[in-house]
């Protein structure tokens, strides 16, 4: 018999009834270290009290109302968003993939309202993962997620991860723009170099053609600048942000230059929940924290201690650990072995993390994080590979 839950998800034997900071507690009281947080969503970790507080004060007063009304913390939330970033105009959605979706919309829009209606393909690249919706799935190309679906949307063309001479070989008249993920999350952490982002800036300068990001993972102060691409000194015409953004309520946002969404005009697009009053109060309250004063050095400084703590590990537990990859606390680690093995292997020191592609283990700690919790995640990594070690010898 099927599952009440329809069984798309290959889940962990866990569950749990509350949290606090970067801690998770099970119903028997059992503390585990969440280093997954939430797949990179809970940024400010787990019952944050200006999160809760921000949540059950709008909940008291209204939750909807639909986009027939000006709604006000949307138009705050934009104005933030726009003031600290390379943005002029926000709309809001409910996840990361109807912000890709949308901003792939836009793309095609940019140019058709340019006169240039041909130019509807967009470039994207290996090992890609841009979400679940049918654009987004075509997008991604993985057979994995693509299988059985029927006939994919047409208009994608994927080239090799950051290989600058093919996407200027795959670059046509009906090119609209290239969408990629400065850092590749599910793609197992492989970041672009900064040289690389500012030669694909240039390339698409000069084609006519747009940038477009996915920053659902890897924005929202991750990389402890608001936005990744930021670290390359380069803007995008349009970005999708989520994950982060709602710090554990469901919210996305696409941004864009004036530009770029000029074509965008009444009636073009639109969600009915997107950017609602409840999503929008926790919307701010999630970047009142991230855009706080020394909030991001604050992210630097963890990353720092995480990646130097992670290359140490990595010279104690060669065997396990081939390689320390990522920016920010988006942190990789190359496993020997499969993720799986270390993710029970770590679950039986109480710690939680995430696989990704190429054998990689992904660490996405809430961005709250502290040293000592840094210290003891490392701890944690290292008797998680001393027992990884443990069952070779046992072999
Ligand atoms: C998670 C993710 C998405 C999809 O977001 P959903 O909220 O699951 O739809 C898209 N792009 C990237 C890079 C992601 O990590």
């Amino acid at each position: 018999m099927i599952d009440p839950v329809l069984p798309t998800y290959a889940r962990q034997p866990l569950s749990f009834e509350r949290g606090e900071g970067v801690w998770l507690f099970t119903k028997d009281g059992e503390r585990y270290l969440d280093f997954a947080g939430g797949i990179a969503v809970t940024v400010a970790g787990h019952a944050h009290p200006h999160l809760v507080d921000a949540l059950k004060t709008q909940a008291d007063k209204l939750w909807h109302t639909s986009n027939l009304y000006r709604i006000e913390g949307q138009e705050h939330l934009a104005e933030r968003l726009v003031a600290a970033s390379f943005a002029d105009t926000v709309f809001f959605s409910n996840s990361g993939a109807e912000a890709v979706e949308g901003a792939i919309k836009m793309s095609r829009r940019y140019h058709d309202g340019a006169g240039n209606p041909e130019r509807y393909r967009i470039i994207t690249f290996e090992g890609a993962f841009h979400g679940r919706t049918f654009a987004t799935i075509a997008a991604g190309a993985k057979e994995k997620l693509t299988k059985g679906f029927g006939p994919m949307m047409e208009g994608f063309d994927q080239v090799p991860f950051g290989d600058l001479d093919a996407v200027r070989a795959a670059i046509g008249p009906e090119t609209a723009g290239i969408l990629f993920e400065p850092i590749q999350g599910e793609g197992g952490i492989r970041a672009l170099t900064p040289e690389t982002l500012r030669r694909l800036r240039e390339i698409t300068n000069e084609a006519g053609i747009l940038l477009i990001l996915d920053e659902v993972q890897c924005g929202m102060g991750r990389t402890g600048k608001l936005f990744a691409h930021e670290w390359a000194g380069v803007a995008p015409d349009i970005l999708a942000a989520a994950k982060g953004i709602g710090g554990g309520f469901p919210l996305g946002a696409i941004l864009a230059t004036e530009k770029a969404a000029r074509a965008m005009t009444t009636g073009s697009h639109g969600s009915t929940y997107g950017g609602n009053p409840l999503a929008m109060a926790v919307g701010n309250a999630v970047l009142d924290i991230v855009l706080a004063d020394d909030f991001l050095s604050h992210v630097q400084q963890m990353a720092n201690q995480m990646r130097q703590g992670l290359e140490g590990l990595k010279d104690t537990h060669p065997g396990i650990i081939e390689d320390v990859r990522g920016v920010g606390l988006m942190l990789g680690v190359k496993l020997r072995c499969g993720p799986a093995q270390m993710i029970a292997a770590l679950r039986d020191e109480r710690m939680l993390a995430v696989g990704a592609g190429e054998g990689v283990l992904r660490l996405l700690p809430p961005l709250v994080v502290s040293e000592d919790e840094i210290s003891e995640a490392l701890a944690r990594i290292d008797k998680a590979c001393g027992a990884l070690e443990q069952n070779e010898t046992d072999k």
